[in-house]
């Protein structure tokens, strides 16, 4: 049975401001999709760091990359400064990525994390435009800081911050509607209507797939309506690929399925391949009107993320062969889901690729299910504002067997849970 958790984190509770989400025990070593804690026990990994660690823990090709760069004496931490892994994961980055898609985006290291692209992104739109309202959609996630809270359609998370700070408004997802704004012709009527007092917007800020907003997904017809919107309006779309970009939904970027080219993308989480912080905002090149120094900060384009980033650019994504196996192995993580869902009335399956889980009924199954999982040695997380989903979101390296067990064990608990 797994750990129960009475250690040194209980005792410095009263000090120490952290939680450990629903897993009591203390973990130490990882490879692959599993870990081990310090008694010894194993669990299999359904959550991937939040989405950060898509190729799996420690995989040996990019743990070789770094451990080498490091002991040559490579330079860690350079700022702005040239450097040969910066130099390499760029142009990896441009002729792996950028080029097959015939996509043409400056990229820009806007900071460590997710959330400073978001920001990035936001204050770049409003510079350009001269505009200052941003919209963006029920249930997104966008980030923590005050601009990307605003901007975050989660009450809970904004409300103690006393927010808005930025001049910004909510708009209902795909499915907020079932399906009903799907050419967004009341949006399009009050931005057309001079007399309507709706002030345009500096741009639209959207995921594919609301990774922590409750697994909805986008439909393409519903991206590629929205996209037509902003171009027809000179409204800026901001495409924030954070968590559903760098190959979960079983294609590098989250929108190539619609066909839509967003005029900003924000990626993270998994861009560096290994676990560490990295970020890039990649804007339409005429965007690039930023004056030096503009956006800055301390921690842009650290050179470790750069050589495991690469890494993992030249392991994966030399050719379609990583991404149609994701696709393959989604597919089968999606019929499991399924078959787990029809043994309950009202269970539905969201999601897309490996960014999928199961919608219940009663708002508090998906975590009792997943304390059970827990308990059976699967690490797996909800989402959803009232955590009402259960979230599978497994490396993207995970095998069918790996994945079958982990069904195996979302199927026991749930019937455990719900009977
Ligand atoms: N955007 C999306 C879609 C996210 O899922 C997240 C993180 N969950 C963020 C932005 C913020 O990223 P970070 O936690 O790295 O700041």
């Amino acid at each position: 049975s797994p750990s129960t958790g009475t250690s040194i984190f209980d005792e410095l509770e009263s000090q120490v401001r952290s939680y450990c989400r629903s897993w009591p025990a203390t973990f130490t070593t990882a490879a692959g999709s599993t870990l081990q804690d310090e008694d010894g026990r194993s669990y299999l990994d359904f959550f991937a760091g939040a989405g950060a660690l898509n190729y799996g823990h420690n995989h040996p090709v990019l743990l070789d990359a770094l451990i080498d760069y490091l002991r040559s004496g490579g330079i860690v931490h350079a700022l702005d400064m040239h450097t040969v892994p910066k130099r390499e994961f760029l142009t990896t980055f441009r002729d792996r990525i950028l080029v097959p898609r015939d996509l043409d985006y400056k990229v820009m290291f806007p900071g460590p994390t997710g959330t400073n692209s978001v920001e990035s992104a936001l204050k770049l739109a409003r510079k350009v435009t001269g505009r200052q309202h941003i919209l963006s959609f029920t249930n997104a996630f966008h980030g923590m800081t005050l601009g990307a809270l605003s901007v975050t359609g989660n009450s809970m998370k904004r409300n103690g911050a006393g927010l808005p700070l930025t001049n910004s408004s909510k708009i209902p997802y795909d499915d907020y509607f079932s399906g009903a704004t799907e050419d967004f012709l009341w949006l399009e009527r009050v931005l057309s209507d001079s007399g309507s007092g709706v002030d345009k917007p500096a741009a639209i800020i959207v995921e594919s797939v609301q990774g922590e907003g409750g697994l909805s997904a986008a439909r393409p017809e519903w991206l590629r309506a929205l996209s037509e919107l902003c171009r027809a309006h000179g409204i800026l779309l901001i495409l924030d690929d954070v968590q559903a970009g760098c190959g979960r939904t079983g294609e590098f970027f989250s929108f190539e399925e619609s066909g839509i080219v967003p005029d900003i993308v924000c990626l993270s989480k998994s861009i560096s391949g290994f676990g560490l912080s990295m970020a890039l905002t990649l804007i339409r090149p005429e965007l690039d009107q930023w004056e030096p120094g503009e956006h800055n900060g301390t921690f842009r384009g650290q050179n470790t993320s750069f050589v495991t980033a690469t890494a993992a650019l030249n392991q994966f994504w030399a050719d379609d062969a990583f991404a149609e196996g994701v696709r393959v192995r989604a597919a089968e993580l999606h019929d499991g889901l399924t078959q787990i869902a029809s043994g309950y009335d009202g269970a539905v399956v969201k999601g897309r690729g490996f960014l999928t889980g199961i919608k219940f009924p009663d708002a508090s199954a998906a975590s009792k299910i997943a304390a059970a999982a827990y308990e059976r040695g699967l690490l797996v997380e909800t989402s959803g504002p009232e955590d009402e989903v259960l979230k599978t979101m497994p490396a993207l390296t995970i095998s069918s067997d790996e994945l079958r067990s982990g069904v195996d064990i979302i199927a026991a608990a749930t019937a455990e849970v719900l009977g």
